[in-house]
């Protein structure tokens, strides 16, 4: 069975979210959102082994944990990352910008590619590109869960900004378009910021999307 659990951790309130597999006690973070010690020491008390982080985009507030992740758990658990981020993984997500601290981490062990899959047990998640909010967002689906971690492409009510340098508004909504509302209806949408929300829900009532 997949368990999804998720924190609300740091300064704007971001989703980290922590998904194990009950029969092989495997782990992975979807955004290391901040805290990381706090996320470490929760894997630890779960008795869980982390084995990959993902990250849907290099925003400050969605690797701010990641440093802390690395140092506090052996084996340390991969690190996962589109490559167009890395630029911006480097200045930690443009965390000065914003008058926040944020440790620097290693660059990412695994550089993640449009419609690669990945595992946790026997559960298989596909990696979707959608730019448009960064120019490396990712998304992680898991059609047999029907289940989307979506970053900041899309939220309950809202979508993704892109006034922030590598941000651009038609690029979101292609991706929007092409990868996000092509699913089916019932996927639940766990998104970077925000509630739980469904494709059928967004597309009836998302004013960002008419
Ligand atoms: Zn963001
Ligand atoms: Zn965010």
């Amino acid at each position: 069975m997949l368990n999804i659990t998720f924190f609300k951790l740091g300064p704007v309130v971001t989703n980290s979210y922590l998904l194990s597999d009950s029969e092989t006690g495997e782990a992975v973070i979807i955004d290391p959102a901040w805290s990381g010690e706090f996320l470490a020491d929760e894997i630890e008390q779960r008795g869980l082994r982390l084995k990959q982080v993902w990250v849907t985009h290099a925003h400050f507030d969605h690797m701010g944990g990641a440093a802390a992740i690395l140092r506090q758990l052996k084996p340390a658990p991969k690190m996962a990352l589109h490559p167009n981020d890395l630029d911006l993984w480097r200045t930690r997500g443009s965390a000065s910008l914003f008058g926040l601290h944020v440790e620097p981490a290693p660059d990412p062990d695994v550089s993640l590619e449009h419609g690669q899959m990945l595992s946790l047990g026997r559960h298989t998640f596909e990696v979707r590109h959608v730019p448009g909010h960064t120019a490396g967002h990712v998304m992680f689906y898991c059609a047999s869960e029907k289940a989307a971690f979506v970053g900041d492409v899309l939220f309950a009510g809202s979508i993704g900004r892109t006034d922030l340098p590598g941000g651009d508004y038609a690029t979101l909504m292609t991706s929007l378009r092409s990868q996000v509302l092509t699913l089916p209806n019932d996927t639940q949408i766990y998104s970077g910021h925000g509630d739980v929300t469904t494709i059928g829900e967004e597309l009836d009532s998302n004013p960002f999307l008419t």
